[in-house]
């Protein structure tokens, strides 16, 4: 019972209680009775006109009273209703009705606690296969018709209790019965492999299915969850639209994820991890117009494991924020020391540009490292502008705005097109490495990237080429018009010390450019 619905019934028996011994009280000593010979005898003092009117009184507060009690009890059943609603919003989805990933958690600790790790059951992982593609291109609406579809196919296998909807494309569903869980996973995948009929056409989804048993797979819920996720994963890494099962390959390749993340943790937190430096050169007048920050991570025994190692496990890891604002603050620092004609370009990965928060980040680091934001460059893919464009946006024209410059790296290999280019605004576009390997031998890249260097020109925005590694690249490219060069030619990224060398003169490059 609620706090104030208990105190109303205590409240209520006080006073019946009160009553009752008053009442018992004037009984006893017939007080009626003298109260009536004493109103007979003093019948100048209007004594009885007053109780009279008490009377009265008394008997309109009682029909009042039974008013508000009826009003209250009303309101008070409305209350428990908004109550309830508020209760299963916040722990089912809205749009398929489907449990949430609260009410998961839940289930699994509520289990958890009652059979510690001892009981059995099975966890599904379902992940659609095309669904981005549908949301993307036809649009949130035609997402929405998929999702409350599937939905609707669960439910012909599964009970609502044993269905979760984590967000996204992701569904699970927990099966009491271990010995059934493959089964019910054959039987959605064929399912869930069915065209969703929208308007006159259909649209093609799929799902990848990955299973796992508590306890064998995984000691809790929780760690059972994981090892079914890990499984769809594999699912999915092997080609889609396939169910697979927990096993010890997909098991020893989590916990080496584990320890690798562990230690990417213990790097961030130490300094393990710092941005080196790769020139960029100014083509016309071969002088160094700035560094590109590399991020290296340098293990006990001195080798090096590469950014393609470490930052998609970041990225996955929670970690890239991190990451982020350890590097960029290092390097703020260490071009604070450059000419101040030199620019700082530093590469923010795609899922950062869904995190509103970025430019705030940014802009704070400047601050603390009295870094001028006019000699900061980010550099961007493609692939992050096509994620969550409104956000990137929105990030992008506050950076711009604060005078920061936004190039775009690793132009021609993603699916950009002229109509988003034109879009944004960029600084700077910064031409694949892929064609500069090989567009002196195929006249196809030949033309792509006269196309791209011709289109900053057009478009008044400077253009660099990536992986200049012979003579004879850079000067095809310096004829064609490209406004900047980086690659081995001029140098690998170098640590802060050595680029500073550079500009001291004591360190030259390897390459006197003629003009
Ligand atoms: P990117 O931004 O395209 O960086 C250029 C990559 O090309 C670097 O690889 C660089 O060492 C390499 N490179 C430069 N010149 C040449 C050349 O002449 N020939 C060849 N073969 N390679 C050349 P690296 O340092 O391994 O970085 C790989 C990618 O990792 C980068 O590609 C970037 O996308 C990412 N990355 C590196 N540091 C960071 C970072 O601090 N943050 C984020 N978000 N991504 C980073
Ligand atoms: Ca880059
Ligand atoms: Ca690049």
């Amino acid at each position: 019972m609620k706090l104030y619905a208990r105190k109303a019934v205590w409240q209520a028996w006080l006073l019946g209680a009160v009553g009752a011994v008053a009442f018992g009280i004037f009984h006893y000593f017939d007080s009626y009775e003298s109260l009536l010979a004493f109103l007979q005898t003093h019948e100048d003092y209007e004594i009885d006109e007053f109780l009279l009117a008490l009377d009265i009184f008394g008997v309109l507060c009682l029909i009042y009273g039974i008013l508000r009690f009826w009003d209250f009890h009303r309101e008070q059943k409305r209350r428990e209703k908004a109550e309830s609603q508020i209760d299963w919003m916040a722990l089912h989805d809205n749009l398929t009705g489907l449990q949430n990933r609260h009410s998961l958690e839940r289930r699994l600790r509520t289990a958890e606690e009652a059979f510690g790790g001892s009981r059995r059951f099975s966890v599904l992982v379902i992940d659609l296969d095309g669904f981005k593609r549908i949301n993307d291109l036809v649009g949130h609406h035609a997402g929405d018709l998929v999702l409350t579809t599937i939905a609707a196919r669960l439910r012909d296998h599964l009970a609502d209790d044993n269905l979760y909807r984590m967000g996204g494309d992701e569904f699970v569903a927990v099966i009491d019965t271990p010995s059934l869980a493959l089964p019910v996973a054959m039987a959605l995948l064929q399912s869930l492999n069915r065209p969703v009929p929208f308007n006159e056409t259909s649209l093609d989804i799929g799902a990848s299915i990955g299973v796992a048993t508590a306890p064998t797979d995984g000691a809790s819920g929780v760690e059972c969850l994981r090892a079914a996720d890990a499984a769809m994963y594999t699912a999915k890494a092997a080609g889609r639209g396939k169910v697979q099962v927990f096993d010890a390959t997909i098991r020893e390749r989590m916990q080496r994820r584990d320890v690798a993340e562990r230690n990417l943790r213990h790097a961030v937190a130490y300094g393990g991890i710092r941005p080196f430096y790769q020139p960029i050169i100014d083509l016309q007048s071969g002088r160094i117009s700035g560094f590109e920050a590399l991020a290296r991570w340098q293990m006990e025994d001195g080798h090096f494991i590469p950014p393609a190692d470490f930052i998609p496990l970041a990225e996955d890891s929670g970690l890239m924020t991190r990451l982020t604002d350890v590097l960029l603050r290092q390097a703020c620092l260490d071009a604070a020391d450059w000419p101040a004609d030199t620019r700082l370009s530093f590469n923010i990965s795609p899922i950062q540009l869904k995190d509103r928060m970025l430019g705030l980040r940014i802009l704070a680091i400047l601050m603390e490292t009295s870094l001028d934001p006019r000699r900061l460059e980010i550099e961007i893919t493609e692939t992050a502008l096509i994620q969550d464009l409104e956000t990137a946006a929105s990030i992008l024209s506050e950076l711009r705005a604060a005078g920061i410059s936004v190039a775009l790296d690793d132009f021609g290999i993603g699916y950009s097109n002229l109509a988003q280019l034109s879009n944004f605004s960029f600084d700077k576009i910064k031409i694949d490495r892929s064609f500069v390997s090989s567009f002196q031998d195929q006249e196809k890249q030949e033309k792509i990237v006269r196309a791209i260097v011709g289109l900053g020109m057009g478009l008044d925005v400077p253009t660099t080429a990536e992986g200049i590694e012979t003579e004879d690249q850079l000067s095809s490219l310096s004829s064609m018009g490209c406004t900047y060069g980086q690659g081995f030619l001029f140098g690998k990224a170098i640590p802060a010390e050595e680029a500073r060398l550079m500009f001291d003169g004591r360190c030259t490059l390897p390459l006197r450019l003629s003009s």
